[in-house]
C-alpha cells in the first residue's frame, strides 16, 4: 500500500494500492493547497499492506498441495 504524506500541512492520505494513485493524489494536493509547488517533506510512503511472510507461504503452498491432492482423488 501507498500513502502520499505532505509533511507541510502534516496530512497523509488513505492508502491506495498502486503507487501511482498516490502520486496522483499527491498531485492534485500540490496543486490545490501548494499552488502546484512540492511542499517540504512530502514523501510517498509504501508499506502497511504487507505481503506473506515466509512462514504463511508454506501454509498456502500446504493449502494447493491439499487441494490438488483433493482434485485428483476425485479424478482418480
Ligand atoms: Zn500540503
Amino acid at each position: 500500500m501507498h500513502r502520499y504524506e505532505c509533511g507541510n500541512c502534516q496530512q497523509v492520505s488513505n492508502p491506495f494500492v498502486l503507487r501511482n494513485s498516490a502520486e496522483r493524489y499527491g498531485q492534485e494536493h500540490r496543486d490545490e493547497r501548494h499552488g502546484g509547488m512540492h511542499p517540504f517533506n512530502e514523501a510517498i510512503v509504501s508499506g502497511g499492506g504487507r505481503m506473506p511472510q515466509p512462514g504463511e507461504w508454506r501454509v498456502f503452498v500446504l493449502f494447493g498441495v491439499l487441494i490438488l491432492l483433493g482434485l485428483a482423488t476425485k479424478a482418480l
